[in-house]
């Protein structure tokens, strides 16, 4: 086994603190990863903080991982010691049901594909997985991502899952340029979907309720932008093609909503721990879709990657040391971050 340097929290209301787990040795497909950067998504708050239910303590998260790697298993292929990789939020998957025969291992049957951390291995074991807030990380190649060295490798950490969390719905509801598509809440994923949504030459509107942003997201790319208090917001009805809902709180689905055209679909990809209310007249007289989207698959991740370091496209980022975590979760908490806090990994 190999003792790992990380940080854990013992259960829903303890802080991260310095945390000792043991990875496997590399078996043959495996490769060993030091790990570089990690991101801090806001489900790794959601998930410690056990507002989702099933969490298992300790728990050591993060799902946003850019390394090198430092062995590789007699079996491995594509990769060689010194190489950059990435892993984002699942480290296996059944790979023989429908979703993971269609590279679309997020969506595994069997029972569900193996989370990077607060999952179980799919060995006799089942053991715990632990993320990415930690020295090294052990990982078949098949679910590991190609990182290009021409982008900042701190701003590509959250590609791992903001990136590809907004990239994967806007191709599978086949986002053309010119269509009107809303952003709401400007936060990691958010300000993803905006610099992507832009590269595709979408017409980006902003759903905020931070005033203070408004610079921030034209910067990133959207035409405009609207304080979701605004008493005008439904003088927008019917207009937009596509809404991608990024929150991460519960709020009024409905507004938005009814700011779609005929036919038009709203994305749920942010996940607040309550149930939101949906009116069946906001969905009805227009035929709109509400849909949810997860993360997306290896094939699409590497895609988007790749997409991203053709278009030079990385995350606004502020990076911290290790020891900064739990500050960065309060942050992360109240909107005060531009736009993903990423950890140093030499800190730890
Ligand atoms: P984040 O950086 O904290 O951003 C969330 C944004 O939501 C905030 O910046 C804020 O934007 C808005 N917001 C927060 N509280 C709000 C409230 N009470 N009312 C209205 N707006 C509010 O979080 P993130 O990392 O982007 O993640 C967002 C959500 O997506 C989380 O729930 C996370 O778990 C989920 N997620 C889902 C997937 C998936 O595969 N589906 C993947 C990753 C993350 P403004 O300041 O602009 O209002
Ligand atoms: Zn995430
Ligand atoms: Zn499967």
């Amino acid at each position: 086994m190999l003792p790992t340097r990380a940080y854990a929290t013992k259960g829903p209301s303890s802080p991260l603190e310095p945390f000792t787990l043991e990875r496997r040795e590399p078996g043959p497909h495996d490769l060993l990863i030091e790990i570089l950067y990690c991101g801090i998504c806001h489900s790794d708050i959601h998930q410690t903080r056990n507002e989702w239910g099933g969490a298992v303590f300790p728990m050591v998260p993060g799902h946003e991982i850019v390394g090198r790697v430092t062995r590789v298993g007699p079996q491995v292929k594509r990769f060689e010691v010194g190489e950059l990789a990435g892993v984002g939020c699942f480290v296996d998957s059944c790979r023989v049901c429908e979703s993971c025969k269609e590279g679309l291992e997020q969506y595994c049957d069997n029972p569900s594909a193996v989370w990077t951390y607060n999952g179980i291995e799919r060995d006799k074991k089942k053991t715990q997985t632990y993320g990415g807030y930690s020295s090294q990380i052990v990982v078949d190649e098949t679910y590991t991502l190609k990182i290009s060295p021409k982008l900042p490798l701190a701003n590509v950490a959250p590609l791992l899952c903001a990136g590809i969390t907004t990239y994967s719905p806007l191709r599978h509801f086949k986002v053309r340029p010119g269509q009107r598509v809303g952003v709401v809440g400007l936060g990691g994923l958010g300000h993803m979907a905006i610099k992507l949504a832009a590269a595709m030459d979408a017409d980006v509107t902003v759903f905020s309720t931070s005033q203070k942003k408004e610079a921030d997201a034209r910067r990133l790319g959207a035409r405009n932008f609207v304080l979701t208090k605004d008493p005008n917001l439904q003088a927008l009805a019917n207009r937009f093609d596509f809404i991608l809902d990024t929150v991460s709180a519960p709020h009024d689905a409905n507004a938005y909503l009814n700011l779609l055209r005929r036919d038009g679909v709203m994305v749920l990809v942010g996940a607040p721990e309550k149930p939101l209310e949906v009116r069946a007249f906001s969905l009805i007289p227009k035929r709109r879709t509400l849909a949810g989207s997860n993360i997306g698959g290896i094939r699409e991740t590497q895609e988007m990657l790749d997409y991203c370091a053709q278009k030079n496209i990385t995350s606004d980022v502020e990076v911290i040391p290790m020891q900064q975590v739990n500050e960065a979760y309060e942050r992360t908490v109240k909107g005060d971050v531009r736009y993903r806090f990423v950890i140093d990994m030499k800190s730890l």
